[in-house]
């Protein structure tokens, strides 16, 4: 029996989790479930799955979830007690499952304490890089990448890429790159006069992937794309040339090995995440995710392009700040998560995202982010610079 801790239970990646472990029930508890201030839903849970603690953030929100629970469920508050839950040495495995920079410290508590990490929190790993990486590498951690895009190519690599993340060497294992595709979002044919006014809600409206609102947005922005392009070269070490992105509207392949004999390997599957989250829970095994199998004769009508940076700036943005170092996808990380809440809060248009985006970067990139405390306090200074911004360039 494997014992689970969920950082962002109350997601969208927190509900496709439960719902694997329901289907398993023989082979995995829940120890710990976190989020940050969702009461109702975190009661609801709590009485289903009944773990041993439940986090809530948000102190007043963890008061008034203690008082519902009673002493079924040991109610923690605070950010300590994220990586507390993530490090308590009754836990297996960690689902890091929170959006954005807040998921950094609990996933890295989670590799120093040597557990599975199935990763979903891109954001930790693109504002942190090399040193997420040092840290794995110095810790007998298993990570498992969740991202539907990672985890197809983790499952198209040979084993000795699997055991070796960040440090694999493509090269060596005769790849010559990795194809990371993408639908294009709901904004892939729209045309670009119209994007100015666009909604929240027609931003969230994903042709194919049910995701939280953060992660829509920046998939119709197409960041999503560049934070897993950054993801990517850190997790599957990798140069310039041994990355492309790819657009394919249709989501069934999701994302491809092309090795030096011609061949290419690629994971498919129906559009569900509790595909690559299940794989990431039983690697090396296999275990019921509840997903309907591929119907190939109903599929027609593959396709694959180019992206078009013009359309999509915030994925041009993104792959030049990989190159920039640290301090650059440190600063657009955090850029992105100021301006994609402006955005859905309705204080900035959508094409004000990109906008707002590079010039955080171009005054950011400089700065060092090479420890901890460096890398923290880029992603603070740049939230301040892009909200600073906003109230005096963008604000609507
Ligand atoms: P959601 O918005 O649906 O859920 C976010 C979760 O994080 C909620 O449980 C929320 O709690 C919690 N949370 C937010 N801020 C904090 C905080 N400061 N402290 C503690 N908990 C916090 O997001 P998704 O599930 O869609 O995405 C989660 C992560 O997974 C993201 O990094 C995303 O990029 C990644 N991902 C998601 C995919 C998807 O299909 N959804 C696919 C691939 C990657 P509360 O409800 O209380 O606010």
């Amino acid at each position: 029996m494997q014992s689970i801790s969920i950082l962002g239970a109350t997601g969208s990646i927190g509900d496709s989790t439960l719902d694997v472990i329901r289907r398993n029930k023989n082979a995995y508890q829940v120890f710990a479930l976190a989020a940050n201030n969702n009461v109702e839903k975190m009661v609801k849970l709590c009485h289903e799955f009944k773990p041993t603690y439940a986090v809530l953030v948000n102190e007043q929100a963890a008061k008034e979830l203690s008082i519902l629970l009673g002493t079924a469920t040991i109610v923690l508050t605070g950010i300590d007690a994220l990586s507390d839950i993530c490090s308590d040495e009754r836990v297996d495995v960690v689902m890091s499952a929170i959006v954005g920079a807040a998921g950094l410290l609990p996933t890295l508590a989670a590799i120093r304490s040597n557990k599975r990490i199935l990763l979903a929190n891109k954001e930790s790993l693109v504002m942190s890089g090399q040193l997420f990486i040092n840290e794995l590498r110095q810790s007998s951690a298993v990570l498992v990448p969740v991202d539907s895009e990672h985890n197809a190519i983790f499952q198209s690599l040979p084993s000795q890429a699997q055991e070796q993340l960040g440090y694999c060497g493509l090269k060596s294992l005769g790849i010559e790159k990795l194809l990371l595709t993408g639908s294009g979002g709901p904004f892939l044919t729209k045309a670009l006069n119209e994007l100015d006014d666009v909604t929240p809600d027609e931003a969230c409206a994903h042709p194919n992937w049910s995701m939280g609102r953060k992660i829509s947005v920046d998939s119709a922005t197409m960041m999503n794309k560049g934070l897993e392009y950054i993801e990517a070269r850190w997790l599957f070490d990798t140069s310039i040339d041994q990355i492309e992105v790819v657009i394919h509207p249709q989501s069934v392949i999701h994302s491809m090995v092309q090795y030096i004999d011609g061949s290419v390997i690629s994971q498919m599957g129906n559009p569900d995440m509790r595909t690559p989250i299940a794989y990431a829970m039983a690697y090396p095994d296999r275990i019921d995710a509840g997903v309907a199998p591929l119907n190939f004769s109903q599929l027609s009508n593959f396709s694959f392009f180019e992206p078009d940076y013009q359309r999509f700036p915030c994925l041009k943005l993104a792959i030049d700040a990989c190159y920039m170092g640290q301090g650059a996808t440190t600063a657009l990380n955090a850029a992105n998560e100021i301006s994609v809440a402006a955005f859905l809060n309705k204080n900035i248009k959508f094409t004000d995202i990109a906008k707002l985006n590079e010039q955080v970067l171009m005054k950011m990139a400089v700065e060092k982010a090479n420890c901890i405390e460096s890398i923290l306090s880029v992603d603070k200074q740049s939230r301040l610079l892009a909200s600073q911004l906003i109230q005096r360039d963008f604000s609507l």
